[in-house]
């Protein structure tokens, strides 16, 4: 299996990897830097050797596969560099650990057991949750977004761990969710919400969007 050293540090930018085998285009390495898409979170963008790397996944067995634009520039056996696009991964990482520290949020504002989340998404620019929630949400904008500020200038660790296969992340004492994502390791980082959004789907389903502050 593919060790994954975006679990080992969640910071790296670089790293050698060694190819191990090519298929459709996809280079399997021994080990990589590059997130697969995977728990919402889009895969890395970046290069190996300086070839752009347009797909990362996962396969059953856990092994991460990369997509590069020119498979021919390589042979298994070929030591290579790593590099991930940064500013992206990091945007992702932030916005990941402020989708987690929102479900707090809304736990406190709302009350743990009143709304439910049916979906979400995550781009680097903004984090989705769809809820249900029978009031308009709205009316607890400015609360969500102070508490959510407040938490974030107070700081607090990112705690991750794993039992058997599951990993497990925790904000301070806050809530343990099951993630297999990229996180920053102190709330800190997260940076201010700078918007949040709300709109109807109708019958108390209601989407909220959040933007940070750069
Ligand atoms: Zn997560």
């Amino acid at each position: 299996m593919t060790r994954k050293l975006y679990y080992e540090d969640a910071y790296l930018k670089e790293a050698k990897a060694k190819v191990l085998e090519i298929r459709e285009g996809a280079l399997l390495l021994d080990q990589t830097i590059f997130y697969p898409t995977g728990g919402g979170q889009p895969h890395d963008r970046g290069t190996i050797n300086g070839v752009e790397v347009l797909d990362v996944y996962k396969d059953d067995a856990g092994n991460v596969w990369h997509a590069v634009a020119e498979p021919g520039k390589f042979k298994p056996g070929d030591e290579v560099e790593l590099k991930i696009d940064w500013d992206y991964r990091y945007k992702l990482m932030r916005i990941h650990s402020a989708m987690h520290l929102l479900e707090h949020v809304l736990n406190e504002v709302l009350g743990e057991g009143n709304w439910e989340l049916y979906g979400s998404g995550m781009s680097a620019e903004k984090g989705r949750y769809d809820i249900l929630y029978p009031e308009n949400v709205n009316q607890y904008k400015e609360k969500i977004i102070e508490l959510f500020n407040k938490y974030v200038d107070e700081g607090g660790e990112m705690k991750i761990w794993w039992e058997g296969e599951t990993r497990y992340t925790q904000i301070r004492d806050f809530e343990v969710i099951p993630c297999g994502g990229t996180h920053v390791k102190d709330i800190k980082e997260i940076g201010h919400l700078k918007k949040l959004k709300r709109s109807s789907l109708g019958k108390g389903k209601q989407r909220l969007e959040i933007w940070l502050e750069d």
